[in-house]
């Protein structure tokens, strides 16, 4: 609770590299008040602890968790933390320390979730658009992680590739709606642009190069095509059901009406 209280009273900076970031929030599932960076920096997604294979589903099952356009981000220390003292348990005591946990992560979760919609109300009646604020904020929390995953992947430093046309002109058509195919599609595209900048002496693989057979050329020209210059933080909806048909499309097989590329 103390920790609760200090974190209502502390000023906007993030708490790690006190930053005065804009971005830098209170992500209370993690009772921390942070940015971006160092948010990204501190967690690890689930789909990165399920390709390494070192720590038990029933670990993740235990602890709480933010999920930015779906990519499910754990902190990493509650990870680390947890799967020590999961290891020092006798055997039987794994089924009631498995309970305690869950029914802490569950009340840590129903709390934050109480806060989170207290302050979203405040910020509301303050006129600020906070369901765009919040999709914009959940796209860049995930994109930012899967660039760190794609420096990991590459070995190299993937931060400035933010400042890329390339990223930027993703960023205009972010979308917190995007199916995972949409994701994939921009991870490759920043994984070409990182291989680019960086002179890497290394390829796609085949999985990326499925990515590639609905290219980005023909995903941002009909985004231009259809919205003009209309980007995600104008009009997220209409861009939220662009996408989404385009999504179905790129799959092929939807039986909708195909969307038009524009040469
Ligand atoms: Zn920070």
């Amino acid at each position: 609770e103390q920790r609760y209280i200090w974190l209502s009273l502390t000023t906007n900076r993030c708490e790690f590299c006190h930053s005065k970031d804009s971005s830098a929030q209170i992500y209370w599932v993690f009772r921390v008040r942070c940015c971006t960076r160092c948010l990204v920096e501190k967690t690890i997604s689930q789909q990165k602890l399920l390709k390494e294979g070192k720590i038990s589903k029933t670990i993740m099952s235990c602890l709480p968790y933010i999920h930015p356009c779906g990519y499910r981000l754990y902190w990493h220390a509650d990870i680390l933390k947890a799967q020590q003292e999961f290891d020092n348990l006798a055997p039987k005591e794994i089924a009631s320390w498995v309970l305690k946990k869950h029914q802490i992560a569950y009340k840590i979760t129903h709390d934050a979730k109480i806060r989170e919609h207290a302050y979203n109300h405040q910020q509301y009646q303050n006129g600020v658009n906070i369901g765009h604020q919040i999709d914009h904020d959940n796209c860049t929390r995930r994109a930012g992680m899967m660039l760190k995953e794609l420096g990991q992947e590459l070995l190299c430093d993937t931060t400035n590739l933010q400042k890329s046309s390339t990223y930027r002109e993703w960023e205009k058509v972010f979308d917190p709606h995007w199916e995972e195919i949409m994701w994939e599609k921009w991870r490759v595209a920043m994984k070409k642009e990182c291989i680019k900048t960086n002179n890497l002496k290394k390829g796609l693989n085949i999985k990326d190069k499925k990515y590639l057979i609905f290219g980005r050329i023909n995903v941002m020209s009909s985004q231009q095509g259809s919205l003009g210059r209309k980007s995600f933080a104008t009009a997220p909806s209409s861009s939220r059901n662009t996408m989404r048909d385009r999504g179905s499309t790129s799959r092929g097989g939807s039986g909708r009406k195909p969307v038009r590329y524009r040469a």
